[in-house]
């Protein structure tokens, strides 16, 4: 009773103190390397990977390019400024274009992109404000790349820069233990074991670690489900999905270690906050993330099957992502799937056939949400209803979906009743040529934008609630004593374990200010003189 409560009250504030503070309790230091010791793969030594793909790897090779000739400064600015250029809006977009104009494309300018060869040289020149196009910036662009991939490339690899990156390349792949942690309340509860939030020490940067228990996943044959699950949330870098960016073990557990998502999941705001439904501006907001996220996944022929709001989460700004890809499969191109896999009042017909699919069943999913987002209702399944999956099963292969609810506007009526077209041939998003972001459901929106993260969301979280339920409701002691784990399992938990997930953690080391920090206390000396021992 009381004492629940105030243990419950303890642990809300540990937590929401822990997420509003920047405290960082250890500090990091980069090691020193031996030439011998700083490899990286034979594949990992190529420019896209070295000076576009890895965070900090394009952050220091920036650095070397502007403490470098004029014509590497000129080139790195320019590329800078041609991605501020590329999402920004109206009276802005004008301006970025106009200052591109007069910094790089006009010759008595000193960052002129006087390295261009020939005929872009001319496409540049004549570059102005009124026929500045996508197609034409993007011949500059790729030209600005082949010059940096030639000589500057070169030298960089042969600066301190490069060294510098090499060792938080070493730091990277530290190994990952329970102690890199601070761990606080539990946030939700999977079938293999709890997700709670924690800290990283040295960055004070939050995390939700979903715990898979090893005796459980072992018992329950999960073992190859959660390596899968691993192995697509790495594979996947998106705004609208949930990024891993740990995985390791401790004596008992496996710990997916993925980003925080405080604004709580989508059930939760349909049916645990004030009146039943979510505003039709939420829902389209919401609708249009997760089809970015969607489509990220599909892009990948990877299949999520799960798509349901109890899967999709809020984080702290109030933006979306898809969750819990445990369900998920990649399906090589062409390839296509019988299993039945979902959850009930979410499968689509194909599935319930048991007949082969591939990604329709995610946009069936997605119309089954939007209809929920709306009428705190399945269309085949009322809310709390005591009804058999068989009779779920039956509605929805033979009943026509119904829009009793007033809050159905005509658009999303129709977008609603082209998700849930039996047939995959007829249903939206199944057949190329028709892009469900052109629905008139979406007129608000501007994808482009969204995609960048920089719509504002219609909803956003207050920073002193916690849009869990209370930590008595996760408390379960049952343990499991009769499974033995051998080699094998230890093998395949080795696999899983891979410690932290490069970009990711990069990033974390960037947004935290310790990218930063470090490299000032180490000293800038070091990166203007070798930095080789
Ligand atoms: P399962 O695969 O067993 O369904 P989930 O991955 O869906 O497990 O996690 C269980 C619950 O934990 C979710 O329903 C949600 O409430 C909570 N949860 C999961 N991931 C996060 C996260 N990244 N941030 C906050 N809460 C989360
Ligand atoms: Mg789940
Ligand atoms: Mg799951």
């Amino acid at each position: 009773g009381d004492l629940a409560g105030l243990d419950n009250l303890v642990a809300n504030t540990a937590y929401l103190n822990a997420q509003r503070s920047e405290l960082r309790i250890d500090t990091l230091r980069l090691p020193r390397l031996k030439r011998s010791s700083a490899q990286l793969a034979a594949g990992e030594m190529t420019y896209e990977f070295l000076c576009e793909q890895q965070p900090i790897g394009r952050r220091l090779f920036q650095k070397f390019l502007l403490t470098s000739n004029l014509q590497s400064v000129a080139a790195a600015e320019f590329l800078q400024e041609l991605s501020q250029w590329s999402v920004a809006v109206d009276g802005s977009k004008d301006e970025a274009k106009r200052r591109i104009v007069a910094k790089f494309c006009q010759p008595q300018s000193c960052t002129f992109l006087s390295y261009l060869p020939g005929e872009e040289a001319d496409v540049c020149r004549a570059l102005s404000e009124k026929n500045f196009d996508e197609v034409k910036v993007g011949q500059i662009r790729e030209a600005t790349r082949n010059f940096l991939k030639g000589k500057p490339f070169q030298q960089y690899l042969k600066s301190p820069f490069f060294y510098r990156f090499l060792q938080w390349k070493q730091c990277e792949r530290q190994k990952i233990t329970d102690r890199y942690f601070y761990e606080f309340r539990t946030l939700g509860k999977g079938g293999f074991g709890e997700v709670c939030a924690v800290q990283v020490k040295c960055t004070g940067q939050m995390y939700a670690c979903k715990k898979l228990e090893k005796s459980r996943l072992k018992k329950k044959c999960g073992e190859r489900l959660a390596l899968m699950e691993k192995q697509i949330l790495e594979k996947v870098n998106s705004l609208f999905i949930v990024n891993l960016a740990y995985a390791y073990e401790n004596e008992t557990h496996l710990c997916l270690v993925m980003d925080l998502m405080p604004g709580g999941d989508l059930r939760f705001h349909i049916y645990e906050l004030g009146p039943r439904g979510l505003r039709m501006e939420r829902v389209v907001y919401y609708a249009a993330q997760i089809i970015t996220g969607i489509l990220h996944l599909h892009s990948m022929d990877i299949i999520y099957r799960d798509l349901k709001p109890e899967n999709v989460l809020l984080d702290g700004k109030g933006q979306c992502r898809l969750s819990d890809l445990g369900l998920a499969v990649e399906l090589p191109k062409g390839k296509m799937i019988c299993q039945k896999a979902g959850t009930t009042g979410y499968m689509a017909p194909e599935v319930l056939r048991q007949e082969y699919y591939r990604t329709s069943v995610d946009w069936w999913a997605l119309g089954c949400s939007i209809y929920e987002m709306v009428a705190a209702r399945l269309p085949f399944k009322d809310f709390k209803e005591k009804v058999q999956n068989s009779e779920v099963t039956r509605r929805t292969l033979e009943d026509e979906v119904k829009f009793e609810d007033k809050r159905f506007d005509a658009p999303t009526k129709d977008i609603i009743a082209q998700f849930l077209k039996k047939k995959m041939v007829y249903r939206l998003g199944c057949h190329s040529g028709v892009d469900p972001r052109n629905h008139a459901f979406f007129k608000n929106i501007h994808f482009h934008r969204l995609e960048a993260g920089l719509v504002e969301p219609p909803w956003v979280p207050r920073p002193n609630v916690v849009y869990a339920k209370d930590i008595d409701h996760y408390q379960d002691n049952s343990e499991l004593k009769d499974v033995k784990l051998d080699a094998k399992d230890e093998k395949f938990f080795k696999e899983f374990s891979t410690g932290a997930v490069s970009i990711q953690w990069q990033t974390e080391i960037i947004n935290s200010g310790v990218f930063e920090e470090v490299n000032n206390a180490e000293g800038n000396g070091n990166l203007s003189e070798n930095g080789w021992k």
